[in-house]
């Protein structure tokens, strides 16, 4: 790219999407990325279920799809190259007797998308999970859990290693488009300043929207798709951990969330979560613990001798979603420049679950759609 430009690329916004562009593009390019907090991933990155999510769920050939099927891959390989703490350690899809159609239909989805998946009877799942009840369950070995924060440090040290900046308290203000490129306004903690680049890529997750809405010139997005904040809490169970896999239930219709499920973290501790509160702050994060009995009893439903009382209410993430309540989930939605624009730009607008474990793949379409100019690796 052009040396007169103070950066090839500059990538708003430190989470794990942000990070692992900026790991990929940092060999080819001279590579900036700003973050508006003093450290990586202090929103949606660091507070979600840590999944690595197998891809059974999202709908045939959408990018959800496609992103989680090859992210899981690609993080599976990097976690064990980068010795980054993971456990492969399964999740059961858990269904009573009158959700047996929708077990089935869920077995077809996921084998159609080519993820591992078996049916486990009554008796099968006993064995496996004595504290379980249900009528039969889906196994998907494929399904893990990371250590996020391990993740985000290791995807920012091979990032510095490579040469990218990484700049903290540094929030975009602006992004005029010039001739070519860019001129960002950055505010800082010495006051705003002003950088030029030729490529921009906005990663800002509940921030996408109004990243984009600074941006000025011919190449604003000509859709910004509307945010819809959906806070999701977690209550951490005091207690031994009566189970060995993850244990879901079976979602709703339109896939809010996934439904009020078990995880572990890698030391053993077991948590249920998370719930779905749409909602139009950005930056509450509160947990009402008066949600206490609502996720006993969810859970009761699959997990009968359950303690109320040892679930202590945890933490909360916010998924930044393109659709409202009752509305159909929605794709991912990358805006993007067209091939040769003298502005480049990138969009990643709704970024949500299974956006952790897409991180890599995103990445490294990110990386190719850069490098050949071909649209098809951000199209579903
Ligand atoms: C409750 C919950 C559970 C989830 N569980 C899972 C799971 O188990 N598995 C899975 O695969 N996915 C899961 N996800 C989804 C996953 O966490 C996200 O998709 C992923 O973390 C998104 O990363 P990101 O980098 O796009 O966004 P973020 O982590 O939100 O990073 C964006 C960054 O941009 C910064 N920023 C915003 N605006 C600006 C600006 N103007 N200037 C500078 N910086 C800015 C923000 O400060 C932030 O640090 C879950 C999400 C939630 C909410």
């Amino acid at each position: 790219m052009n040396a007169t430009f103070d950066f090839d690329i500059c990538i708003v916004g430190a989470g794990v999407v942000g990070l692992a562009i900026t790991q990929a593009l940092a060999p080819h390019y001279r590579v900036l990325l700003i973050e508006r907090h003093s450290r990586a991933g202090e929103e949606t990155s660091s507070r979600n279920s840590e999944v690595i999510h197998a891809g059974i769920y999202y709908p045939h050939d959408s990018l959800k799809q496609r992103w989680c099927l090859r992210g899981k891959t690609l993080l599976y390989e990097f976690c064990q190259r980068y010795h980054t703490p993971f456990n492969k350690i399964g999740k059961l899809i858990v269904a009573q007797s009158e959700q047996l159609s929708q077990l089935q239909a869920l077995h077809q989805h996921g084998q159609k998308a080519g993820v591992e998946l078996y049916w486990l009877q009554a008796a099968e799942l006993k064995q496996r999970e004595p504290a379980v009840s249900a009528a039969a369950a889906l196994y998907s070995p494929s399904t893990g859990i990371i250590d996020s924060h391990a993740l985000l440090q290791q995807l920012e040290a091979l990032a510095v290693n490579e040469g990218a900046l990484v700049q903290y308290r540094s929030e975009l203000m602006a992004a005029q488009a010039q001739d070519v490129g860019w001129q960002l306004t950055i505010a800082t903690a010495d006051g705003p300043f002003e950088l030029n680049c030729h490529t921009l890529i906005n990663s800002a997750g509940l921030g996408a929207q109004s990243v984009a809405q600074a941006c000025s010139g011919n190449n604003q997005p000509r859709h910004i798709p509307p945010l819809y904040p959906c806070r999701g809490q977690y209550f951490r169970y005091h207690g031994r951990n009566p189970v060995q896999h993850l244990i879901y239930p079976i979602p709703d219709a339109n896939l809010t969330g996934l439904g009020i499920h078990t995880t572990v973290d890698l030391a053993g501790q077991l948590k249920l979560g998370p719930d779905t509160h749409y909602q139009n702050q950005t930056d509450d994060y509160h947990v009402d613990e008066h949600a206490r009995s609502q996720f006993a009893q969810a859970a009761q439903r699959y997990l009968p001798d359950l303690e109320e009382h040892r679930l202590q209410p945890d933490y909360s993430g916010i998924r930044p979603k393109l659709s409202g309540p009752s509305m159909p989930a929605r794709d991912f939605f990358p805006w993007f420049s067209e091939f040769g624009s003298p502005n480049p730009f990138l969009h990643l607008f709704g970024i949500e679950s299974p956006g952790l474990t897409a991180s890599l793949a995103i990445a490294e379409a990110v990386t190719n759609w850069l490098q050949t100019g071909e649209n098809h690796y951000l199209m579903p």
